[in-house]
């Protein structure tokens, strides 16, 4: 009976190698390994505080391989609706073990401030929003990656900024609209390597699966941005200093949107990030 698993991700070219086993070495029959080796992983034993060497690597090999899926639904600017199904489709066994532990750390342990967002069916009436045009820096302009929202969303959104044209002569444009759980999974392990491959440190500043306003078309969050492209994610008080902004304070709510964090709140200020709740 194994009571305790080591992840080495070296001894014998399997991932996952049972304490006290004496099968370490390559050379050893498959049948024996077979017989000592669990392949099955739990998500109690991934070390939170910060990821072992093995499994800095297997994130690291998962990124890899889910490297050219990530690449092409970029290029068809479809990233941000993928599916659970897609991440796992181009993964070898040890990967899709490690993932779905990964995938399936229980959310309490993380301590997360953040309501959870009971993950939802995939919006079957998504719209795409493209060609919306920034100006730069110097002025020129430029179109911004293609974002989804929920088309009650979207509606509201339209008659929103129409209202806040009308009354300031400017408008907002959509920086994030819907993030797919799956999606924010992909987020969370590219963006581990960033936090030392630390799972507490990393969801600090991304939204663990299932707890982002953006993944749940019932609550669904939008990140603004304005012409000039100030999306306040460098520099909150920029964004907050805007006049789109304080129009939004005095108005959103009448087309069902409400800023979801708050100066002064449990979670760190967001002056962009606003969800919808429905009039
Ligand atoms: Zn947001």
């Amino acid at each position: 009976m194994l009571t305790k698993l080591v992840y080495t991700g070296i001894v014998c070219g399997c991932i996952i190698v049972c304490s006290g086993c004496t099968i370490s070495s390559p050379e050893q029959p498959a049948s024996a390994m077979a017989n000592c080796h669990d392949f099955s992983r739990k998500p109690d034993n991934i070390n939170l505080d910060k990821l072992s060497n093995a499994d800095q690597a297997m994130v690291e090999s998962v990124l890899g391989s889910l490297e050219p899926i990530i690449q092409k639904r970029r290029q068809q600017q479809t990233l941000a609706w993928i599916q659970f199904e897609d991440l796992y489709a181009p993964l070898d066994e040890n990967q899709r073990i490690f993932l779905k532990a990964f995938a399936t750390i229980n959310p309490y342990q993380l301590n997360i401030d953040m309501p959870y967002q009971p993950i939802q069916n995939f919006p079957p009436d998504l719209v795409k929003i493209e060609s919306q045009t920034l100006l730069s820096a110097n002025g020129q302009p430029y179109i911004t990656q293609t974002q989804f929202l929920p088309k009650n969303v979207y509606i509201s959104y339209i008659n929103m900024t129409n209202a806040m044209q009308q009354d300031i002569g400017k408008t907002l444009y959509i920086a994030s609209g819907y993030r797919s759980p799956a999606y924010q999974l992909y987020l969370f392990l590219f963006y581990l390597k960033n936090h030392e491959y630390s799972i507490l440190e990393t969801r600090r500043f991304v939204a663990w699966p299932g707890f982002s306003e953006h993944g749940n078309p019932l609550r669904q969050a939008i990140d603004f941005v304005n012409e000039q492209g100030i999306d306040g994610q460098e520099n909150a008080a920029e964004f907050e200093a805007l006049e789109e902004y304080r129009w939004l304070l005095e108005h959103a709510g009448r087309f069902g949107f409400e800023l979801s964090y708050p100066k002064g709140g449990k979670m760190a200020f967001e002056p962009w990030h606003w969800r919808y709740q429905g009039q």
